[in-house]
Parts: structure tokens; C-alpha cells; sequence
């Protein structure tokens, strides 16, 4: 019914048909139908990307790069496809601009460590932002404490804005590096990564996005944003778990050293010297994950089959239905009350405990996140222990989200 041509010319999406691609969604929790609002934390995986994976297995699975029989040379052929489609669907000029990893955490904690080793130094610096998921900041403590460097810090508003007024000035005290999430997985807010990368560039400063909670909301070019590294993961985009991906771009690339050493990763090896591969192999140590580089493919190629116009259309469209229902609800207050927000409703209502509200939800079969999120700093700031947490997808409905305020409401009831 919904099948029909938007002005803008995209098609917009049939959400009863796009929701039959996910099975589990058709599944009960505790006798009611699954209301899955903790797409944040993992998105569900549609049949194609199990299709896609199960076909590599019993098809063409094979150890890749070093074989010279047929099995191997087509698994080999199927993985280096899904590099070339994840550059595409990310702007990237080269496919060995992408590196596979386990996902943002470790991709974050590969440019840390690698970048850190060669480019800090004592008194140095390295610039994140004051709402960051734990794993945009522990990799940055690590090595700067190793380095006697030091981390420092863009401030957040009461609104979940990030401050700039004071940007031009930190970016001057010795920054190496900065590194910040597009989309806050805590607050939701939209941040303006076009202003802080260019102005980290006016100084000759890199700049690291973690992108986990952005690119499976909208479009991204790393050349538009000329950005230096990106950092997102499979599971977050539909995909499957334990595969992720850096971008990065081909000079930083080649300028910092290997993460972990291994097999792949070298081109000679003997006692006394190993000279390295080339990109993006130099940062691919062992056996990669074969199936997850295939399954995340599928993933883009589904994603691009619905269009991303529409799935942008449909996840706004959701978000204002939802915060208009939430905000109805007395009591209820909003953390990351910015009009740039995206797939993120983070609230508490009154002084309910966010662990308790979140149980009587998944009583009613809603599924929602609760507590710090992995981003401590920005819960202090707010002097909270957490917040309740939904999590949008373009496969959720309206009426799930009259469900979770029906179910926030009986909550409120059983909890005062
Ligand atoms: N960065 C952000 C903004 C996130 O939301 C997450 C996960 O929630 C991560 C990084 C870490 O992702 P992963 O656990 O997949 O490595």
C-alpha cells in the first residue's frame, strides 16, 4: 500500500513488507509481540545477510589470499568484493583504504595505539569530546598515559550540543589527533563534524569519526568530509557481529606503523628483519573474518535496495512520532534535547530508577537499553546514573511507539 513515488522521487518504504526480511521481529517476549527498541546496541539482521553468509559456507569457504585452489581463489574473489563495496558505500578513492577489524571498538584502538606509538610524545595531546562512548576514550587514555600525554576534552551543553566556542583554542595546545563520534549512542545528538574537521585541518590535525551510530542512518562520504579515519561496526548496520571497519586514508595509512603482527601482514619474514605488506593487508594480521566481510556486503546491498532517502524518511518520520508520544508522558524528560537527533530517545521519567522502568518494559515484551550506555562522562556531567534508552530502526512502527508509552505509563503506575 505505501509503495508509491515520494515527491522527492524515493520510494518510500513499505515497512509491513521490509519488516517480513527479519524474522525475529515476528517473535513474542513473555506472551506479547517483540517491540525491539535496542537497535543502538545491535540491529537485527535481515535474511539476505544470513543468506549471504550461509551460501559462503557451504559453498566457497575457504582460507583466502593463499591458496591456490579454486575454493580459495573464489572465497578470496567474494571477500575482496565486499572491501570494494564497503569503500564504495563509504566515498572511499581505494579500496585498500579499508581495513577490516572486529569492529569500532577495535578499529579506534588500532589508530590509538598505532598512531599513538609514532606520533605522541610527552606533553603531547590528544582531543575527544565530552560524550563519547567508553571505547573513544579508554584507547586514548591507554596510550597516552603510556606516552605521558594527555587527553583532552570538547565540552557538552546542558542540551547534549557540543561547546565550540573554545575549539580554536584547544586545537592549539598541542593536539595530535582528535577523535569524535558522529551520532552520541547516549544522547543522539547530531554533531557538526564538517565545522570540527576542517577546523582540526586549519592546524595539519587528523581526525578520527567513530561513526557506529551514523552510518546506518545516513549517507556518508569520507571524501565530502575529508575525513582522516572512520570507525564503524558491522552489527550496528544490520550486518553481522565481530566484523568491523577503518577507513583510513591512504597517506595516514602509510604513515603509521602495524597494530598486531601475524601472518598476512608481512611481506618477508626471517630472523632478523620482516619487511611488511602493503595496504590495507599491513593491518590485517591472521585469518580476517571471511563470512563477516560477505555478511556486511549483503548488509550495504540490502540497505541500498530499499534507499537510503527512504530509510531516512522513515526513521524521522518515526522519531518525531515517537518524541511527540514520550513528550505527552508527565514526568518524562529528555537527555539530548537537540532538534539534530538521530535513532536515539534517551529519558528518564521522574525519579524512577532507569534499571526498574526498563524491567517492567521487557515484561510487556519492549526491549530497551537502560543505564550509562558506555559513555559514564556525559551520565556525571548529568549527574545521573543512566537513562532509558530506545533505539529506532526504519523496520519499527507507530504503533510500537504507542506501545512503549502505554508501557511507560503502566510502569509509572506500578513504580509510585
Ligand atoms: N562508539 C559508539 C558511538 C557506539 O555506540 C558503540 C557501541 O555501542 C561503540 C563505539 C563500540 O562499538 P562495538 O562494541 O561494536 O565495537
Amino acid at each position: 500500500m505505501h509503495d508509491t513515488l515520494t515527491i522527492k522521487g524515493s520510494r518510500k518504504l513499505d515497512i509491513e513488507k521490509v519488516r517480513k526480511d527479519f524474522p525475529i521481529l515476528e517473535t513474542t517476549v513473555y506472551g506479547y509481540p517483540l517491540v525491539y527498541l535496542d537497535n543502538a546496541a545491535t540491529t537485527q539482521k535481515p535474511l539476505a545477510v544470513l543468506k549471504a553468509m550461509d551460501d559462503y559456507y557451504t559453498t566457497i569457504n575457504s582460507n583466502v589470499h593463499r591458496g591456490v585452489h579454486a575454493l580459495s581463489q573464489q572465497a578470496t574473489d567474494a571477500f575482496e568484493l565486499s572491501r570494494k563495496k564497503i569503500a564504495e558505500f563509504v566515498g572511499a578513492r581505494h579500496s585498500y583504504e579499508i581495513i577490516f577489524t572486529k569492529g569500532t571498538t577495535e578499529s579506534i584502538n588500532l589508530v590509538a595505539a598505532s598512531f599513538g606509538r609514532k606520533f605522541l610524545k610527552e606533553g603531547d595531546s590528544i582531543l575527544v569530546s565530552g560524550m563519547e562512548h567508553h571505547s573513544n576514550i579508554v584507547p586514548w587514555q591507554m596510550i597516552c598515559e603510556e606516552k605521558n600525554a594527555t587527553l583532552k576534552v570538547i565540552p557538552v551543553n546542558e542540551q547534549g550540543e557540543l561547546v565550540l566556542d573554545g575549539l580554536d583554542k584547544l586545537l592549539q595546545s598541542g593536539v595530535k589527533l582528535v577523535a569524535f563520534n558522529y551520532v552520541s549512542n547516549a544522547l543522539g545528538s547530531i554533531n557538526p563534524v564538517k565545522e570540527i574537521i576542517a577546523a582540526a585541518h586549519k592546524y595539519g590535525i587528523p581526525v578520527l569519526l567513530d561513526a557506529a551510530q551514523a552510518v546506518q542512518h545516513m549517507e556518508i562520504d569520507v571524501a565530502e568530509l575529508d575525513v582522516d579515519f572512520l570507525a564503524f561496526s558491522s552489527h550496528k548496520i544490520y550486518g553481522p557481529t565481530g566484523f568491523g571497519v577503518l577507513y583510513g586514508k591512504e597517506y595516514w595509512l602509510n604513515q603509521l606503523p602495524p597494530y598486531q603482527g601475524g601472518g598476512e601482514m608481512i611481506k618477508t619474514v626471517s630472523f632478523e628483519k620482516t619487511t611488511y605488506n602493503d595496504l590495507p593487508y599491513k593491518f590485517e594480521a591472521g585469518t580476517p573474518d571471511m563470512a563477516g566481510a560477505i555478511g556486511l556486503a549483503a548488509a550495504l546491498d540490502y540497505l541500498q535496495g530499499l534507499g537510503f532517502p527512504a530509510i531516512r524518511e522513515a526513521e524521522s518520520e518515526l522519531m518525531a512520532y515517537a518524541t511527540d508520544v514520550l513528550q505527552q508522558i508527565e514526568g518524562l524528560r529528555f537527555y539530548g534535547n537537540v532538534a539534530n537527533r538521530a535513532g536515539v530517545l534517551s529519558f528518564l521519567v521522574g525519579n524512577i530508577h532507569p534499571f526498574d522502568m526498563g524491567e517492567i518494559l521487557d515484561k510487556q515484551g519492549i526491549a530497551v537499553r537502560t543505564g550509562h550506555h558506555c559513555a559514564q562522562p556525559i551520565m556525571d556531567q548529568y549527574c545521573i546514573p543512566g537513562t532509558v534508552r530506545a533505539s529506532l530502526s526504519f523496520y519499527n512502527t507507530p504503533g510500537e511507539m504507542d506501545r512503549l508509552a502505554a508501557g511507560i505509563r503502566k510502569a509509572v503506575v506500578l513504580l509510585s
